[in-house]
């Protein structure tokens, strides 16, 4: 029987799962979970003018808020019943999560389940690497934002560079397909990478992706100013390599991709605040701690844990989901008169 799919108001189907395994991460990146005052204040110096509201104080998830593997299984299934095709695991730091490979093991059986990913720092990427890929892994994306070790280390507050790039060319060998990199473009700070972040991916072979910076850090420090909008990186990139735009594989891709005209590596451009992509939005998110978000920029939840801590059944939980997808936004508000920033961080929510 044909799956009955998920649909909103608005008529999108929804196909794909974000899963976030924890709130934890073993790295402080300054646009989504800031460590220091300097961090936390990163826009000052450039942006020195702008308002400082109140930054978000962050209180990790106990323990036994976190979905249990068997729950997470179980919820994927019944997606995957429902026509979810796609699942990523993300965080926090996805890598961060005891036996995580476990975990991956089980969802690779799910029925229906045609691609299972993850986004990682890829800090903790090599000792798990051959595990996570045997377990059934099939993509992997690497956050990227400096090929500059002290800029690495300022973005991330950690002094991990040649660790991640070790963790990338480990995860071309072990043939996960393909390896994606991750760079979110923030002015004044790693904005003058963009040719080299672009020259990296050709010489390496691999995919990146330059995203908008979005108000989801903990920092509250995001003002317009300091995006560097999608036009504006291809516009850089034109005028150095010579890019061809590729085809998109289907509608509900985020990112524009272009690849290099000798054909190794690509780039790919995701605007979702110089041009929003709501429209086509196939996406469902689900914290580490059971809720269901209908949107990154979703200012409530929806609290799954619950229902499947107090004896719902699959029945029960077809009708709610339904009707939670049914209630997804249309769009976001980024930038508009009124916008809230949600009360949880990229690093809560699962990006
Ligand atoms: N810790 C893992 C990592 O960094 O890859 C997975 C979680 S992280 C929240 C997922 C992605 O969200 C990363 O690629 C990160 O760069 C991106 N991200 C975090 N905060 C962001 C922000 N404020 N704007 C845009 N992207 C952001
Ligand atoms: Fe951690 Fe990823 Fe957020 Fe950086 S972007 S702080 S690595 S969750």
């Amino acid at each position: 029987m044909m799956p009955r799919p998920l649909t909103d108001a608005y008529g999108r189907v929804l196909r794909d799962l974000r899963v976030s395994l924890t709130d934890r991460c073993n790295f402080r990146c300054l646009y989504c979970l800031p460590e220091t005052e300097a961090a936390v204040n990163f826009y000052r110096g450039h942006w020195a003018k702008l308002p400082a509201p109140a930054p978000i104080v962050h209180q990790w998830q106990p323990r036994a808020n976190l979905l249990t593997f068997e729950e997470i299984e179980r919820v994927v299934r019944l997606l995957a019943a429902w026509g979810v095709t796609k699942v990523r695991l993300t965080g926090g730091e996805p890598l961060l999560r005891r036996d995580v490979e476990q975990l991956v093991a089980r969802l690779a059986r799910t029925p229906g389940l045609r691609d299972l990913a993850m986004t990682t720092n890829g800090f903790l990427f090599a000792p798990n690497a051959a595990a996570l890929r045997a377990a059934g892994l099939q993509r992997v994306s690497f956050s990227l934002d400096s090929l500059e070790r002290e800029n690495f280390k300022k973005i991330t507050g950690r002094d991990g560079l040649d660790t991640v790039l070790a963790a990338l060319e480990q995860a071309k060998q072990l043939g996960f397909q393909p390896v994606k990199v991750n760079a979110v473009v923030i002015r004044g700070i790693n904005d003058h990478e963009i040719e080299a972040l672009a020259g990296f991916a050709r010489d390496r072979n691999v995919r990146l992706r330059f995203i908008e910076f979005m108000p989801l850090d903990s920092g509250r420090a995001w003002q317009r100013e300091m995006v560097v909008s999608g036009r504006e990186i291809l516009d850089r990139l034109r005028a150095r390599f010579a890019l061809r735009p590729v085809l998109a594989e289907n509608p509900s891709e985020t990112a524009r991709r272009w690849s290099f005209a000798d054909g190794r590596g690509e780039i790919g451009l995701i605007a979702p605040v110089s041009e929003p992509f709501c429209g086509h939005c196939d996406r469902l998110r689900l914290t580490a701690d059971g809720k269901i978000r209908t949107c990154l920029f979703s200012v409530g939840e929806h609290d799954l844990r619950s229902r499947l801590r107090n004896g719902a059944t699959d029945d029960d939980l077809d009708e709610w989901l339904r009707a939670v997808v049914r209630g997804k936004e249309e769009r976001h508000h980024i930038g508009e008169p009124g916008f809230v920033q949600p009360e949880r961080t990229m690093s809560c929510i699962g990006g």
